[in-house]
């Protein structure tokens, strides 16, 4: 077959309504690979234009309650309670819909194609061009690009992240990341600095082939997160590198003495969460 034009696959994907692609995937690639007809259509580029972000933050960050859900259509003002949100869609057929939540905060749902970012839930994860579409609009619906942004965002956002703090290890796995993040990020929630610390750099508690370096002590290289603080980092602020879960080391003999520091934070913790039991 004679090789097409790069754009000839960009517009076979329109055609089938997808207008979207992760960076490190091809059009040729998303066409070829059979997730379009999976993928939601309703999504797409333009959310991620500036003034649509600029927008749409105002809405978002002055109704963010429990059970909230603001409409994302760009015409749209519509924000309700959730209960509500099926009639909405029902008269105006705006799909993708934000529900927020003082602690899951922006989970984005597609009313015609299923919930694929909800924290608790089997549902679909979503394509990796789907959760790339979804993450980096809500990190930028989350950030804050303008001085008018950081009174609306910035105190709203140290006390969502502190109340996920205090309640991520409950009924969770933990998983680890880099020492100087996690204290960075204490300083922004605890109200330090109004600076949040950027996207999460996984990288230096990594080896060569990007295996976690099992020499590391916990408290002085790396710390701990819990499942609702890792959705929360991978949404708002972005990882470079991977977090390991600490369940994926189990196996691993040379974990071993790292996982016997982890069980002994974690007795730690639980002791101090129920004082009378002991
Ligand atoms: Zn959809
Ligand atoms: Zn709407």
């Amino acid at each position: 077959m004679k090789a097409q034009h790069p754009l000839f696959w960009k517009h076979l994907c329109e055609l089938n309504g997808i207008n979207y692609c992760h960076p490190d995937v091809t059009w040729k690639e998303l066409f070829c690979s059979g997730e379009l007809p999976a993928m939601c259509p309703h999504l797409n580029t333009s959310m991620l234009d500036p003034s649509f972000i600029q927008a749409k933050k105002q809405l978002v960050w002055s109704q963010l309650k429990n059970n909230r859900v603001v409409c994302l259509d760009s015409t749209c003002n519509f924000f309700g309670e959730t209960a509500y949100d099926t009639d909405h869609y029902a008269t105006d057929r705006h799909n993708i819909i934000l529900k927020l939540s003082s602690l899951h905060i922006m989970e984005l749902w597609c009313n015609s194609c299923i919930g694929f970012d909800y924290f608790h839930s089997d549902t679909k994860q979503g394509s990796k061009s789907e959760s790339y579409i979804m993450r980096k609009l809500t990190k930028n619906l989350g950030s804050v690009t303008q001085e008018t942004d950081t009174q609306l965002i910035t105190k709203k956002r140290q006390e969502i992240e502190s109340n996920i703090f205090k309640i991520q290890f409950r009924n969770s796995t933990t998983h680890i990341i880099q020492k100087d993040w996690h204290t960075s990020w204490l300083d922004f929630i605890s109200g330090k600095t109004t600076h949040h610390p950027g996207p999460l750099l996984n990288t230096k508690i990594s080896r060569q082939d990007g295996s976690l370096n099992p020499a590391l002590f916990l408290g002085k290289d790396f710390e701990l997160i819990g499942n609702l603080t890792r959705w929360y980092i991978e949404r708002m602020y972005g990882v470079s590198g991977t977090i390991v879960s600490s369940d994926s080391l189990k196996q691993n003999a040379e974990y071993c003495k790292l996982l016997h520091s982890i069980r002994l934070r974690q007795q730690m913790n639980s002791s101090l969460r129920y004082p009378f039991n002991h």
